[in-house]
């Protein structure tokens, strides 16, 4: 792959963060961008001043939908080093759902040593508080400009980069979730394992119905017989038994999360009993009732660990833990922050440095 060609902006003034981030509101200045076509593959990779895109009317992804993305997370860590979170993993997911949807994947270690150079030219973006961090989100788009159902010969890939604040400004509340069976998600051998736009869009409603009736996510049962449970709005699930912890087994419709590999890795390391497998709903509430469920929590990449404090399904409300966060997910969260931040040894390598502390001083 040719170079990146660098054209920077003359920044005037410098960076300053507002105290409020919030979630993807605020952009930095620049992007990524590279295109694909049939005939020099995925080139013209370019670090730019960020503006709006220009595309006709008829540009396929507006209409069909071909797109992917990904969202991940750099740190400013204690000692002043900007690094990424498993940044290689989340480039592999994003070529194993480009493949599904029949878009050509990308090269993960040029892709990978792209983002650390974007983000080392918007490294005064990146926030320094405890719990706050640079959103990275990559997509892809088909933009052939075309009516007919195919997929596209043309695309663009882009990076932008968004500061965003502590998840939990408020301490660590649990949430409450409604277990969703008017709607489903996605079904098996669809594109449910993908992190492609169709499956927010599928999710969008009810999440607002559950939220309308005062809770905070949904969680998914599997598509086919509305039995397995499967998801949480934009987190796995873990439900902690008496002497296991379970997530649902990855069948294909589940986004496999990233943060969900990590618990899983973690739990082992800490020789706790995690498995990966079917849970019925059924199974979920027969445990509650005798008094086997000590916890429930999501996990992702924009939280980390969040939860579960109230579980509904149909007119049967279980409270977990008394409502309170259970001390195991309390001690994953803490594990993965310390890492994140550099507080703790990373022995899984899932750590990436971006820039050195003496290399911003130049
Ligand atoms: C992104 C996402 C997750 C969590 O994945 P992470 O890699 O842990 O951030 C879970 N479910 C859905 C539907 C998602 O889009």
């Amino acid at each position: 792959m040719e170079k990146i060609n660098y054209q920077l902006k003359n920044r005037t003034d410098k960076v300053k963060l507002p105290t409020n981030l919030g979630f993807g509101q605020l952009f930095t200045d620049h992007v990524f961008e590279m295109d694909y076509d049939t005939v020099l593959g995925w080139h013209n990779p370019v670090i730019k001043p960020l503006e709006n895109l220009s595309l006709h009317p008829a540009t396929m992804f507006f209409h069909y939908g071909q797109a992917i993305f990904e969202g991940l997370k750099a740190f400013k860590n204690i000692d002043g080093d900007v690094v990424i979170f498993r940044g290689q993993s989340h480039l592999e997911r994003l070529n194993r759902s480009a493949k599904r949807i029949c878009i050509p994947e990308v090269d993960t270690e040029f892709v990978l040593n792209a983002l650390k150079e974007l983000i080392a030219v918007e490294k005064d973006w990146v926030p320094v508080n405890k719990g706050e961090s640079l959103y990275i989100r990559p997509f892809i788009l088909g933009v052939d400009t075309f009516l007919g159902v195919r997929p596209s010969q043309t695309y663009k890939f882009i990076i932008i980069l968004s500061p965003v604040g502590a998840y939990y400004a408020e301490g660590f509340k649990p949430v409450s979730i409604l277990v969703q069976d008017e709607y489903v998600r996605a079904v098996r051998k669809g594109l449910g394992e993908c992190k492609t736009p169709a499956n927010y869009a599928s999710s969008l409603l009810a999440g607002e119905e559950a939220q309308k009736k005062g809770f905070t996510q949904i969680l998914w049962l599997d598509g086919v017989e509305l039995k397995y449970i499967e998801e949480v709005g934009t987190m796995n699930i873990f439900i902690r038994f008496k002497d296991e912890i379970a997530t649902p087994k990855l069948t294909g419709s589940i986004l496999p999360g990233i943060t969900r590999d990590s618990v899983i890795q973690l739990l082992k390391s800490w020789d706790v009993n995690v498995t990966e497998r079917l849970i019925s709903i059924d199974e979920l509430i027969s445990e509650y009732k005798k008094g086997n469920v000590k916890g429930i929590f999501g996990t992702g990449t924009a939280a980390v660990i969040s939860s579960v404090g109230r579980l509904t399904y149909k007119n049967e409300t279980m409270l977990i833990n008394g409502g309170n966060p259970d001390d195991l997910a309390l001690r994953l969260f803490d594990e993965i922050i310390s890492i994140q931040y550099g507080m703790v040894e990373d022995k899984f390598g899932w750590i990436f440095p971006v820039q050195t502390k003496e290399e911003f001083v130049k």
